[in-house]
């Protein structure tokens, strides 16, 4: 059957939830309750009722499936799942909560297992939607675990679905006629290093082109978290340079006035390894009001979380993924996912809209509007730094180009 998406007028988009989902996702210590407050804020705004103009339902709304162990396994070591997934586990053991990660910010909790099961599975669903071309656009807001690593849980992540998202996309077939192999463009918006992801398909000694590239722009300074040799602006001189994992950290402060000027450098990676597929891992911490403290991005105007969503959306060939991450201000993180999923529709909401009348509506104090606004922090990214990055990320992008002609390096 066709569906309108064929048309290539409006984008048919799959929106992943169910009770159970957001049940489980609600437990998860880092987050508590953030799952049932945005859903409850999407469903109350109406989002997933929008229609196209000619009368057709902008979303379909998927229940997620469970992973099966299969799935997990083509990732996750056998012997973190058996002792993560089995409630009978002994989590008094020291020696093995510490191997596992299952302590300090990811202590074990109840409902655990279940959620790993159902938050990969929910990403899983959401990447079936694209795989199989029943939409252009696939939200999972529960994903977006970005530092959850092969045999432990690590920063508030048990469950690595965006890792296990990228190795399913890359093996799907992408939508053209063209004999290649699918090309899987990672693009994490977190204001945390995704260092679980990139050092998953980092490769310095391949010569090779590679079908996953990861590009993260996050907060990088000494001793915050993640740290990671990979986090840093990357130098093409290194020995451990791979043109496929790229980082792109920001200083405090970041606005939206940065993120405008770097945006050309995403577009450029993006022109240059045009993508069958994109994930974009939208984590809110970076937005003004968290209590990272940290960045102060907004959720709407030029160069805003927003502004590059449509972008991603409106402009770039290729199905795409948009997953959750963090954001520790949950009405925040509930505006802003509500939003950019007005915006995955092509009809996103005007930010003065009013929060409706819903069981969780006094928590939108003072506001009681959609908006996420900039602070009054100190922008600490210099005019010099970015034109460092941009000279970095023009070097950069020669060698990509080269790596994906075959010429390999000079
Ligand atoms: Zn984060």
């Amino acid at each position: 059957m066709q569906h309108h998406s064929s048309s290539g007028r409006f984008p048919l988009v799959a929106y992943v939830v169910s009770e159970e989902l957001a049940k489980a996702s609600s437990l998860l210590p880092s987050n508590k309750h953030r799952s049932l407050l945005v859903h409850s804020l999407v469903s109350a705004l109406g989002v997933l009722s929008l229609v196209t103009l000619d009368h057709q339902k902008c979303f379909k709304v998927l229940r997620p499936r469970r992973a099966t162990q299969k799935d997990l396994l083509s990732y996750h070591t056998r012997d973190y799942l058996e002792y993560a997934l089995n409630p009978s586990s002994d989590y008094g053991d020291q020696a093995q909560i510490s191997k596992y990660g299952l302590e300090d910010d990811c202590p074990p909790f109840r409902g655990m297992h279940e959620y790993i099961q159902l938050v990969a599975g929910a990403t899983l669903t959401a990447v079936d939607a694209i795989k199989e071309s029943l939409c252009d656009v696939a939200i999972c807001w529960d994903g977006g675990r970005h530092h959850a690593q092969k045999s432990h849980a690590s920063g508030f992540c048990y469950v690595a679905d965006c890792v296990l998202a990228i190795l399913a996309l890359r093996r799907a077939v992408p939508s053209s006629v063209s004999p290649r192999k699918s090309r899987v463009m990672y693009l994490d918006l977190d204001l945390h290093f995704s260092d679980a992801v990139s050092q998953a398909f980092h490769n310095p000694s391949s010569t090779a082109m590679s079908q996953v590239l990861t590009l993260s722009i996050h907060h990088a300074a000494p001793g915050f978290f993640p740290v990671s040799p990979l986090s840093a602006l990357p130098n093409p001189d290194d020995a451990s340079f791979d043109p496929f994992t790229l980082s792109l950290p920001l200083r405090e402060g970041a606005s939206s006035q940065t993120f405008a000027r770097i945006w050309p450098i995403v577009e450029g990676i993006k022109d240059i390894f045009l993508p069958d597929f994109i994930i974009v891992q939208c984590g809110v911490d970076g937005l003004a009001g968290d209590p990272t403290a940290t960045w102060n991005w907004s959720l709407g105007g030029p160069g805003s979380l927003g502004w590059c969503i449509e972008r991603v959306i409106q402009g770039w060939s290729g199905r795409k993924l948009l997953l959750g991450g963090g954001g520790y201000n949950s009405p925040n993180a509930a505006r802003a996912w509500a939003f950019l999923t007005s915006i995955a529709a092509g009809k996103p909401l005007p930010l003065e809209t009013q929060i409706p009348d819903h069981r969780a509506f006094p928590l939108y104090q003072p506001s009681f509007t959609l908006d996420v606004p900039a602070g009054n922090m100190q922008e600490q990214n210099s005019k010099e730094y970015l034109q460092h990055v941009e000279d970095i990320y023009e070097r950069i992008q020669t060698i990509l180009q080269q790596r994906l002609s075959g010429e390999g390096p000079p």
